[in-house]
């Protein structure tokens, strides 16, 4: 696979696919082999040059091609302009979601668990705190009419009682439309609780990482030796059949145990799923943790998957792959484009005390408490930090071809690695664009596939 990359114009090939991205403006071309040429050599000057340069090509055909190029460089499509790089982020920004960490406990002792500590202890939020907490929300949101709750953990059914009045409190506020969503392991998940779960509408995140000896080697009970896969699968099963498959997603994690992940989102496609994430593991080190070393296999599987995707939309078993699901026709606005997620001031997590920190990933991180539920505001100096690390404020994010597609990146695993935020973490930055890669790939396909 050849590829050039630079500030204003990404191209590479796969699979026999030769691709152009404007990096500025976000277009994506899949070009012949002429314009490519052009492209490749930096030949868009002048088309005299462009003639003489490429002589393995009939004139009429160079010429036509220029053209071309020239008249998407006129329409603002390649090599475009960027006039907001001097965008600077609004003072005030009303929080549309909070993530309350209902239950920092668990009934699985997960290997690659962020928040392992939470098997251990029993920290399950009140109810005082969380309506507290829905109230802070409100309190906060400004004129946003739209608002978000996710209920998380660790595990929140185990504190499943306060959540139907969570849900019917936050109804309540009639000026106000909630969505909510829950990220559960599945142990607990009973035909009751999908039925509230349904009747709510509230989007359930599933978290399954594929094969079974994959899901039960990284994902086992805490205090037991059962295979979980085989007690979460048929729940998981019965929840999205119970939906008619919408508004759920498999949230899977792989790590060096699985580097051929593509065989787990096969499993979970032949298990009937058809939402289905898969992130790489978050681990500084331990035995299952990604290195440099492993990037290249990562690189080239998510090729693979790519296959898969395409194949199994030929065989009429389409999925979807969130990291393949990039909308290039009606994409997030540009105050989006510039700051990714909105940890930090748009969205928050609360712990089980009713402390507010920037996202789930940072709590317990030094130096990022903000502030608490039952006392009005948050640190003004964390949510301005937040703010202002905009992707013109990261290391790297400026010129990188990605930029307006990412956002700058996972704050988070920034601070992880590198211990500042606005030091984006290197091989995430390239697991990235590879699947950001992947998914113009997929879109080219599909393309060149409704034409024929
Ligand atoms: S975080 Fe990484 S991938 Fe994203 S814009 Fe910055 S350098 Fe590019
Ligand atoms: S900082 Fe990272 S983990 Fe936290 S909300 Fe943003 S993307 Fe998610």
């Amino acid at each position: 696979m050849s590829s050039l990359t630079g500030a204003k114009l990404h191209l590479y090939e796969m699979n026999g696919a030769k691709i152009a991205v404007d990096a500025a403006g976000g277009a994506v071309h899949l070009l012949d082999d002429v314009s490519w040429a052009i492209l490749q050599k930096g030949l868009m000057e002048s088309r005299a040059e462009a003639v003489a340069a490429l002589p393995g090509f009939p004139r009429h055909l160079v010429q036509e091609a220029w053209d071309e190029l020239d008249q998407l460089k006129d329409g603002g499509l390649l090599f475009g302009d960027e006039p907001w790089r001097s965008w600077t982020p609004p003072e005030e920004v009303p929080v549309k979601a909070l993530c309350l960490n209902v239950a920092q406990s668990c009934n699985m002792a997960c290997k690659y668990c962020f928040a392992s500590p939470y098997t251990r202890a029993q920290d399950l939020m009140s109810l005082e705190v969380a309506l507290m907490a829905v109230d802070w929300l409100v309190a906060h949101s400004g004129s946003r009419r739209h608002l978000e709750i996710d209920f998380f953990g660790g595990e929140p059914l185990l504190n499943w009682k306060i959540i139907p009045p969570v849900v019917e409190h936050a109804r309540g506020y009639k000026d106000k439309v909630f969505s909510f969503t829950l990220t559960t392991n599945g142990l607990l998940l009973t035909e009751d609780k999908i039925d509230f779960l349904n009747r709510e509408n509230i989007q359930v995140v599933m978290s399954l990482d594929g094969r079974p000896h994959i899901h039960d080697a990284m994902r086992p009970p805490a205090g037991g030796s059962y295979s979980t896969y085989h007690r979460v699968v048929p729940r998981f099963i019965q929840l999205a059949d119970s939906r008619d498959h919408r508004n759920y997603y498999i949230r899977g994690t792989y790590t060096n145990a699985n580097l051929d992940f593509t065989e787990d989102v096969r499993h979970l496609v032949e298990l009937g799923f058809r939402e289905i994430s898969l992130e790489p593991v978050v681990a500084l080190d331990g035995p299952f943790a990604l290195g440099d070393e492993h990037v290249p296999m990562i690189l080239q599987e998510y090729e693979r998957l790519a296959e898969f995707y395409l194949a199994s939309r030929r065989e009429g078993v389409p999925f979807n792959f969130f990291h393949f699901q990039v909308d290039l026709f009606s994409g997030p606005c540009l105050a989006k484009r510039l700051t990714g997620c909105g940890a930090g001031y748009e969205y928050l997590a609360v712990t089980p005390k009713g402390e507010i920190y920037p996202c789930h990933q940072f709590i317990g991180r030094e130096g990022f408490l903000m502030g608490h539920v039952e006392e009005g505001g948050v640190d003004p100096s964390i949510t301005r930090l937040f703010r202002e690390a905009h992707l013109f404020n990261k290391e790297g994010c400026p010129d990188c071809w990605a930029r307006y597609f990412c956002g700058g990146g996972c704050h988070a695993n920034a601070h992880l690695f590198n211990g500042d935020i606005h030091k984006p973490h290197g091989g995430s930055c390239l697991l990235h664009k590879k699947r950001l890669e992947c998914s113009f790939y997929i879109q080219s396909q599909l393309w060149e596939a409704s034409q024929a």
